[in-house]
């Protein structure tokens, strides 16, 4: 478990990621690998939808030299993936605003707080 991103205190179920993901689930800060290279760790620094081909985004990223072109639908390989949600306990409908990272911890479906559980 990452020290930067703790699980919220009492109990969570979550449903881990995928081995891949979509090209247009990046956002800037998530760090991933393309499948074909899955040595090389990059750093989302920008994605944007390319101005004129639809469904492709154009990836900006720390580890490489320059932007790429990519499908959105392009499987990547997940490393860090924060995201912020907003937890609510199934007990007493106390809500935390909690980071998690998906490929840590998985998507949170259910949570009951520690005062709860
Ligand atoms: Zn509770």
């Amino acid at each position: 478990m990452s020290k930067n991103t703790p699980a919220p205190k009492g109990f969570i179920v979550t449903t881990p990621i995928a081995p891949t993901v979509p090209a247009s689930a990046l956002q800037d800060g998530d760090a991933f690998a393309l499948p074909e290279a899955p040595d090389n760790h990059l750093i989302a620094q920008g994605i944007k939808p390319h101005p004129d081909l639809t469904s492709r985004l154009i990836i900006s990223a720390r580890g490489i030299p320059a932007p790429f072109t990519i499908h959105s639908d392009e499987p990547l390989q997940p490393l860090r993936m924060l995201r912020t949600f907003e937890l609510t306990c199934q007990l007493c409908n106390r809500t935390v605003s909690q980071d998690l990272d998906l490929v840590t911890h998985g998507t949170p479906q259910t949570w009951v707080c520690n005062l709860c559980s």
